[in-house]
């Protein structure tokens, strides 16, 4: 359960990515090394641009890698020849912008993939959609549309949607940069219980890109700054968030007070 343990959940080895070719080349991931240990949670903080969105799609297998290994269990998911759906299946991630379906009701955007992608029959899905919304705290809205949710309800369902399928790592970029002020503390709090709780008894595997530094110092285990597609420092969220040996983490930290 610790990186002691065997090989952590994910690893990032040397991971290379660049955007356009030619003068309009664009090195976004400098050769990336990162480790996420089954039940840990690892947070990405930077200034924007500096390639934490790029970091979370290599993993999900949204954007190929230029070199290095995308490492899930041991084996090097990055490789054009796995089968990426497979892949998908044991990851979820949820964007800034929540992405619900806004013609289907919050239950049919939970079940949606576990009716259609992994053919569960309907009544079973919406068992276990019911028992996540319960979860998310959004049993009394599985009816409801998602324009009749507040944008924390409907980070939350998102967050709901995500974790249906029993993934075995999180990914979560940013998800609280489009809440309006007050409704960043009820998505931060849900977190926060997957982290101590999980889910049916698990912690859940998580790795974050926030700019919620206070989210950052309460659940990271470890803290990895990222400035221009490099890991600059790297520790747990004291040692990174209060006392950075890095400059360029120091002037991170000032340019946000
Ligand atoms: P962050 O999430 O930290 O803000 P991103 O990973 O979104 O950073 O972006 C890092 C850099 O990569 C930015 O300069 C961005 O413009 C560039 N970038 C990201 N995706 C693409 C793309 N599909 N095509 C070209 N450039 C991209
Ligand atoms: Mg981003």
């Amino acid at each position: 359960m610790n990186a002691l343990q065997g090989a952590p959940l994910l690893a990032l080895r040397d991971v290379r990515k660049s955007f356009g070719t030619g003068v309009d080349r664009k090195v976004v991931l400098d050769g990336v090394d990162l480790d996420v240990a089954e039940g840990a949670c690892v947070v990405v903080v930077g200034s924007s641009g500096s390639g934490k969105s790029t970091l979370l799609r290599v993993v999900d297998l949204l954007e190929e890698v230029d070199d290095g290994q995308v490492l899930l269990d041991g084996e090097d998911v990055a490789d054009p020849w796995v089968d990426a759906d497979a892949v998908r299946a044991r990851l979820a991630m949820v964007f800034q912008q929540y992405n619900l379906f806004p013609h289907l009701r919050v239950l049919d955007n939970v079940t949606l993939a576990p009716r259609v992608v992994h053919k569960v029959p309907r009544a079973e899905a919406e068992a276990a959609a019911l028992e996540m919304l319960e979860r998310v705290g959004l049993a009394d809205k599985a009816r409801a549309y998602p324009d009749q949710l507040s944008g924390g309800q409907q980070q939350r369902a998102a967050i709901a949607r995500a974790l249906v399928n029993g993934p075995e790592l999180l990914l979560l970029d940013e998800v609280t940069s489009a809440l309006d002020p007050e409704l960043v503390g009820e998505v931060l709090d849900l977190l926060l219980s997957l982290r101590s709780e999980g889910v049916a008894g698990r912690p859940t595997t998580m790795l974050v890109a926030t700019h919620e530094m206070g989210f950052a110092r309460e659940v990271a285990d470890e803290v990895v700054f990222l400035h221009a597609g490099r890991v600059h420092e790297r520790g747990t969220p004291d040692q990174v968030l209060r006392d950075p040996r890095q400059e360029r983490t120091r002037e991170f930290l000032r340019r946000l007070r």
